[in-house]
Parts: structure tokens; C-alpha cells; sequence
């Protein structure tokens, strides 16, 4: 089969054709056929080096296929066979402790995440299991099944962990990326009013367009303090999705209102993050860290997609062995939205 494997680390240019054997199912496992694979952030940062990807590792964990094999003892899985599925990007074990528990996102005893401890899809075939794919319907195309589970769902799982409620106020920062424009739009599904944060003013009216009440370029504290206001919130916000890391974790945090929650789930310039206790005690703040979607929430995700209650942003194609080209034009931020690799 044809693959994009990482040759060394460092620019766009390590990211080179190859040619690997079709892997073969073992026990429990799905061959699928790749159909569309995203290009994250996550991605970058792995081809630079500074995650734990493997030599020649093939990237991509936002995976979209059809089940075209399966191997022994699948159980239900082969009433997949021919399915469009999207992938989740972490393939729990499914009888640890923590799997029994129903927290697969922490399982760390089963084949793990795409790109770095199986080979990704950057590829025309991938392994799963049942554990890890949701059937899509038709009316959701290839490019928008790809990256459900990290686009959509992540944000999807934040807003849920901080217990998102009708007319909360909610921030999202880094609104502009791939995930925050997904996190705007079920924000304000479940009710809440939305405040996106982001660095770059092309993106202003995209933003509006998708449901967010304001939109803030580069904001400082008082800025957000008084949209806040203008809002409602009387004294901060509820909730604030903190997609950037180290750059607007001290904005966030600080324009919280009382028992405000924050939710960590990017971390784009990895950082020590200054925390001020005073801040967290007398306002009884809580935080939470938050990771990728589980096939729970990926399910959920399928059908707020396709109820049209959340669009998935439209996607930049790339053939597949254009992916250097693709890691270039989301460098350049070029892309809005998802670059998507098509083998
Ligand atoms: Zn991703
Ligand atoms: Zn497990």
C-alpha cells in the first residue's frame, strides 16, 4: 500500500512516499480502508520532533474508512464489514481496570494512538477494532467523518466536562483552529452564549457566521470583562475552553466569574502555565483537564453532525502524497479549517 512516512524530523520535507505491506488483521481487529485522514496541530508538532512518534512513523490519527476486512474472533465487528466508520484516535484495550470503568481515554494498555504507537493514516489501510469506530451515515462525507473525533469531539467532550449548561457564557480561545471552530458551534448548541477568543482578525465574521454572540482579536482582560458584562455575566464567565495552552491561560482563568470552570485541552506552545491560588480559592474555581473523545462521545458527535446541529467546517483536500504541501499550508495557516489527505 501507499503511505507518507516520516523521514527524520524537522520541516515538511521529512514527510516522504513509501510503500508497506496491507497489515493484516490479527484477532479482534478491522482492516480498514482509508478514505480521509486530517492533518492536526498534533501532527506537526510529532514531525518536529517533540512528541513520542517513532522512526518512520506514518502520521494521522483522524481517520475516516471502510471496514473491508476483518480478522478472527470480532464478534459483532463483522456486521462492519463494508461500513463507512469514522476512527477514534486511541485504541483502548477494552478489559483494563480503567476500560471496565468506561475511562478508555485513559486505558494505556491497548494498541494506543494513531502515529505514534500504531501507524497512522497517512496511509490507504489502518487496524481498529469495535472499540474504536462509529458508523457514519451517507449524508456525512469522507473529509467531515475524518475528523469528527479530534476536531468536533474533543471540544465536544470539554464542554461536557465542565458541565456546559443553557445560558451559561462560554470563552473559547484559539476560537479560529480547527477545534475551536467546532467548539463555538456546540457551544451554542447546548444553549450557551459564546465569547470567541481569537488571534487572528480575518476570522472574525467566520466566527459570528457559526454562532458565536462576540468575537474578541487579541483581547486583554478589561475587553473581555466588559463583552462578559454585555452579556450578562455579572461577574465572569461560567466556562472557558482553553485551546492555545501557555499564551491566553492567564486571560481565561482570570475572566472567570465564581465557580467558573476551565477546561485545558490544547497545548500548542508547551509551557509552565502561571497559576494564582488566591484566584482559584476565593472563587472556587475549578479545572479540568480534558482529552480526546471516546467512541461515546464520537458517537454523539455523528449524530449532532448529522442533525445539522453542527457542521463540520469544510476541509482543504490534499492527495495523499502531498502531505509535506499540506504541513506547509497549515503551517502558513493557509487552511481554514481541517487539511485532509485523501489517498
Ligand atoms: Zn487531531
Ligand atoms: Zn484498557
Amino acid at each position: 500500500m501507499r503511505c507518507v512516512e516520516l523521514d527524520g524530523t524537522g520541516g515538511p520535507e521529512v514527510l516522504v512516499p513509501g510503500i508497506r505491506p496491507v497489515p493484516e488483521p490479527g484477532p479482534g481487529e478491522l482492516l480498514i480502508k482509508v478514505l480521509a485522514c486530517g492533518v492536526c496541530g498534533h501532527d506537526l508538532l510529532a514531525r518536529r520532533g517533540l512528541l513520542g512518534a517513532p522512526e518512520r512513523a506514518v502520521l494521522g490519527h483522524e481517520i475516516a474508512g471502510v471496514v473491508e476486512a476483518v480478522g478472527p474472533d470480532v464478534g459483532d465487528g463483522a456486521d462492519l464489514l463494508g461500513r463507512r466508520v469514522s476512527l477514534v484516535q486511541r485504541i483502548p484495550c477494552g478489559h483494563c481496570p480503567d476500560c471496565l470503568a468506561g475511562l478508555t481515554t485513559l486505558c494505556r494498555q491497548g494498541q494506543g494512538f494513531y502515529g505514534e504507537d500504531v501507524p497512522g493514516g497517512y496511509a490507504e489501510y489502518v487496524l481498529a477494532t469495535t472499540r474504536n469506530v462509529v458508523p457514519v451515515p451517507d449524508s456525512i462525507p469522507d473529509t467531515a467523518a475524518a475528523i469528527l473525533s479530534c476536531a468536533v469531539g474533543t471540544g465536544y467532550r470539554a464542554l461536557r466536562r465542565a458541565g456546559t449548561r443553557e445560558d451559561d457564557i462560554v470563552l473559547v480561545t484559539g476560537a479560529g483552529g480547527g477545534v475551536g471552530v467546532h467548539t463555538v458551534q456546540i457551544a451554542r448548541h447546548l444553549g450557551a452564549k459564546v465569547v470567541a477568543l481569537t488571534g487572528s482578525p480575518g476570522k472574525e465574521q467566520a466566527l459570528k457566521d457559526l454562532g458565536a454572540d462576540a468575537v474578541l482579536v487579541s483581547p486583554d482582560a478589561r475587553e473581555v470583562r466588559a463583552c462578559v458584562g454585555d452579556l450578562g455575566g455579572r461577574r465572569g464567565a461560567d466556562v472557558a475552553v482553553e485551546l492555545t495552552g501557555g499564551p491566553t491561560f492567564p486571560l481565561a482563568l482570570r475572566s472567570l466569574g465564581p465557580r467558573g470552570r476551565l477546561v485545558l485541552i490544547g497545548n500548542t506552545e508547551p509551557a509552565q502555565l502561571p497559576l494564582d491560588p488566591g484566584l482559584a480559592i476565593l472563587k472556587e474555581l475549578t479545572i479540568h483537564g480534558s482529552a480526546h473523545a471516546d467512541a461515546g462521545d464520537l458517537a454523539e458527535v455523528v449524530e449532532l453532525v448529522a442533525s445539522g446541529a453542527v457542521t463540520p467546517v469544510p476541509a482543504k483536500v490534499f492527495p495523499l502524497e502531498e502531505a509535506a504541501a499540506a504541513h506547509r499550508a497549515v503551517e502558513q495557516r493557509e487552511v481554514a479549517g481541517r487539511a485532509v489527505l485523501v489517498p
